[in-house]
């Protein structure tokens, strides 16, 4: 099973700019940098009861113990 990882960048200054890939803000040029909770929050949507460290963006079971992942509620 392939697991979601991909970082995502962002500006500092406009955090509404999102890109899976580095670059620059198309509104002030600024360099993007990785954004890491923001990544972490667009992936941990689903999870397994049991091993939290276990995550999805799309619903599906646990490789370690095979339930079905839950909907994280934030
Ligand atoms: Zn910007
Ligand atoms: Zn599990």
């Amino acid at each position: 099973m392939k697991r979601e990882v991909t970082k995502t960048y962002t500006c500092p200054m406009h955090t509404e700019v999102v890109s899976d890939h580095e670059g620059v803000c198309p509104k002030c040029k600024a360099q993007l940098v990785v954004d890491r909770r923001g990544s972490k929050q667009a992936i941990k949507e689903y999870t397994c009861t049991m091993h939290p460290d276990e995550y999805s963006s799309k619903p599906g079971k646990c490789p370690i113990c095979n339930k079905p992942l839950v909907k994280v509620k934030s």
